[in-house]
């Protein structure tokens, strides 16, 4: 059986309710409890690395994730990340830049509602995403309302939906179907594990409405 590594981070899939709103607060074991099929596919190690909302991360944070990902490709078949949606496509953007040429499945995920919640979306997209991680995928990846898309292409659109990501300007890496995964786009990758753990802050970014609205219109 594969052995996968959930890394938890935060966000809105691990949040409980509380007079200040949502915070983080609930374990990676707590998550893995709610998607009991996921026994079949494969054995979980937890590993809490980050307890925050998306919203607040910073460079050196992702320099946490890349880390982690990097000190658990040695002994795992595959990695899921759980991340906050609100800056996710960025951590998985930025993440498959300090780590090339991955050759296993490394998937973040993330929901609109806290997993507790009635009808979470956390439930279908965290299964889904120990689907990926199991299978034959290799590189970075976010799995997200039966989407699969590549790291460097997400893109977050919808605050309230649960189809929050489009894939930009690029195909989607595969499917769902009768319950499992279909993989269309696997990259053809080298064996050389390239891994810089390096980030600049000095950037300064500008935003464009003109920008989003010539590709969303
Ligand atoms: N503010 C949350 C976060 O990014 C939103 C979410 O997870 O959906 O952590």
């Amino acid at each position: 059986m594969k052995k996968i590594l959930l890394l938890t981070t935060g966000g809105t899939i691990a949040s409980v309710k509380t007079d200040k709103g949502l915070v983080p607060g609930l374990s990676g074991e707590w998550l893995v409890e709610k998607i009991p099929q996921v026994k079949t596919l494969c054995e979980i190690t937890v590993k809490p690395i980050l307890n925050i909302d998306s919203s607040n991360m910073s460079s050196s944070d992702w320099l946490v994730i890349a880390n982690a990902i990097h000190e658990g490709l040695d002994n795992f078949d595959g990695i899921v990340i759980t991340h906050g949606t609100d800056t996710m496509s960025y951590t998985t953007s930025i993440v498959s830049y300090m780590l090339r040429n991955l050759n296993k499945p490394v998937v973040f995920t993330g929901s609109q509602l806290p997993i507790d919640a009635e009808g979470s979306d956390g439930v279908i997209n965290l299964f889904q995403s120990f689907q990926v991680a199991t299978s034959d995928f290799k590189g970075i990846c976010l799995v997200f309302n039966g989407k699969i898309i590549k790291g460097t292409r997400a893109f977050k659109i919808h605050s309230i939906s649960e189809d929050a990501f489009v894939s930009c300007n690029y195909p989607y890496l595969g499917k769902f179907q009768d319950g499992k995964v279909v993989l269309e786009q696997n990259e053809e990758i080298s064996d050389n594990l390239e891994f810089s753990p390096k980030v600049c802050d000095e950037v300064v970014f500008v935003k464009s409405n003109t920008w989003y609205k010539a590709i969303y219109s």
